[in-house]
């Protein structure tokens, strides 16, 4: 028998209502591309918001159409996700970061129809532009005043689009499984593949993060999120944060220990999201001035293992670490670390163990590990295997990839992280390798295939591997090995040169060696577990 409760869709930009009229007075605090701080409220956003969804339709948006983003975190980024998404179409955030060959790739590949970009990434699209579709037209995020001199052709002004426009609107209807956000992950070869969000997993993902992290998202609290709104939704923060009353502080562009450091401060910022490299940064700025920002008490570590040290030496300072894990294919949130009462009381280094590990899992997220035949292991804490995942939050399949999407899902649908981890008796999840081939450096990925191809490409190599190695400030690098083809003598730089043609600068292996022989497996492939022993755990 059904139940005879209402059906309603749930919707995204029910989210900035609610907070308008929950939390007029929520700030939303910006550091400007324009050099300013910027200060605006839930209220106030919520009008701004349907004025850009007035502007979005009027420029010809329409319901599944692709809108792209290539912005740091400010006001008009956050206004964009629910204007976009509100009004039907798709928010398709951008990760700067990535090589040209990468951007070009995507916004092909999503068939981007506008694209908004902040002052600071124009130059970007001025280069590519004759890469990028036809018909894509470019917003720059600024007012008539700033508007930069641009080699883009008919190129429009983001504060003309709201201006004049209506500061209410009745957010159109559909149905809750449409197509809200985009984000490209880089996978282990090839082109980087989209996970394609629904309103409804991203309503209940903000549900699952109020409630399973309920002390930093609640009224009044301030939040910072390092974390980009270009990567996997600033972790959900523009949702999580409106729905539960928390302020958001944005940082602009500037990202290193001491800006970090001074806008809490002056901000009173209460939790900071962010991978590792950035509290490794915010440490040292603390160490140096000899205290923390005022009001500081809670921080959020995830995309990478948050290293014991970096726990220690804040939860040492009496600030709460909280370790979590996830994945841009689960919205992302997968597990946090907060400790139950009973686990706070332990003694200092016990807690720590407990805090190294990536914690329990949130609501809604459903985790099993398996061995190599895919048998079911036990939660003993022992045992570690390979960790799937299902949920709602969960994707069910990459955007128009069926290639890539055929290869993550088990017969039962459960999607492969392409981690390794174990699960205690208690839930507590802790993540031990990683199977899938990439190298994670300052919480952006970097192919070692992709790598490993172009230095392939190179008469004088015969065989290559990259691996990653462990790097105090960003987490890991890339390492290259390479065996030379006969009497060949490539040289280091060549190589280097070969890579800096078709990679971004960040993404060069910072080292090279050149061996005798590669060291294989039983079944012939280049053994990276060898190679990860002798180049990679001495470093550690
Ligand atoms: P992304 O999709 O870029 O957010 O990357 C997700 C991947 O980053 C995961 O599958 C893990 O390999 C890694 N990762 C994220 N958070 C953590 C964490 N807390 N500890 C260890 N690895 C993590």
């Amino acid at each position: 028998m059904k139940g005879l409760m209402m059906h309603r869709p749930l919707k995204i930009a029910d989210l900035i209502t609610f907070a308008a009229e929950n939390y007029p007075s929520g700030e939303i605090v910006s550091v400007r591309t324009e050099g300013d701080i910027h200060r605006t409220t839930y209220r106030e956003t919520a009008k701004r918001v349907a004025q850009l969804a007035h502007g979005l339709k009027k420029i010809g948006v329409q319901e599944g159409d692709r809108v792209a983003t290539l912005a740091w975190n400010g006001y008009r980024h956050f206004e964009l996700y629910y204007g976009i998404s509100g009004i039907g179409a798709v928010c398709h955030t951008i990760n700067p970061r990535l090589s040209a060959e990468q951007m070009i790739y995507i916004v092909n590949h999503a068939e981007d129809r506008l694209l908004f970009v902040d002052l600071t990434f124009v130059p970007i699209i001025e280069k590519l532009r004759e890469h990028l579709p036809a018909e894509l037209r470019v917003v720059v995020m600024t007012d008539r005043a700033h508007m930069p001199q641009t080699s883009l052709a008919d190129v429009l002004c983001y504060e003309e689009i709201l201006e004049g426009e209506p500061e209410d609107i009745v957010w159109p209807d559909f149905p809750e499984d449409q197509a809200a956000g985009l984000c490209y992950t880089s996978g282990t070869t090839g082109h980087p593949k989209g996970t394609l969000y629904t309103h409804r997993s991203t309503v209940l993902h903000a549900f699952n993060m109020c409630v399973t992290i309920p002390k930093t998202l609640c009224e009044g609290t301030r939040i910072l999120p390092v974390v980009p709104l270009f990567h996997v939704n600033a972790w959900g923060l523009p949702y999580g944060a409106p729905l539960s009353g928390a302020s958001l502080i944005f940082p602009g562009g500037a990202l290193d220990g001491k800006s970090i450091f001074a806008l809490m401060d002056q901000e009173k910022v209460f939790s900071a999201w962010g991978v590792p490299t950035v509290w490794l940064g915010l440490m040292n700025e603390i160490t140096q001035r000899g205290r923390l920002p005022d009001g500081f008490g809670d921080v959020v570590v995830g995309g990478s293992a948050a290293p014991r040290s970096l726990i220690e030496a804040f939860e040492a300072k009496g600030v709460n670490v909280c370790h979590a894990w996830g994945m841009t294919e689960m919205s992302p949130l997968g597990t946090q670390c907060n400790l139950p009462p009973e686990l706070k009381k332990l003694p200092f280094d016990e807690r720590l163990d407990r805090k190294q590990s990536q914690g329990r899992r949130v609501f809604g997220v459903e985790m099993k590990i398996v061995d190599d035949e895919g048998n079911k292991l036990a939660n003993d804490g022992k045992a570690s295997g390979h960790l799937y995942v299902r949920g709602n939050t969960v994707t069910s399949g990459y955007f128009e990839n069926p290639e890539a999407s055929k290869t993550v899902f088990d017969e039962d649908g459960w999607f492969c992280t392409g981690d390794v981890a174990a699960i205690d008796p208690d839930g507590f999840l802790k993540i031990t390798d990683r199977s899938k081939d990439l190298i994670k450096s300052g919480g952006e990925w970097i192919s070692s295939l992709d790598l490993e191809n172009i230095v392939m490409s190179h008469p004088g190599v015969a065989s290559c591997a990259v691996i990653a190695v462990p790097d105090p400030k960003w987490d890991e690098r890339p390492f290259l090995i390479v065996q030379a083809k006969g009497d060949a003598q490539p040289q280091k730089e060549e190589l280097i040169d070969l890579l800096a043609e078709r990679v971004a600068k960040w993404q060069l292996p910072d080292e090279v060696v050149f061996v005798d022989a590669l060291p294989l497996t039983a079944t012939g492939k280049v053994s990276k577990l060898t190679l990860r022993k002798t180049y990679a755990e001495g470093n550690e």
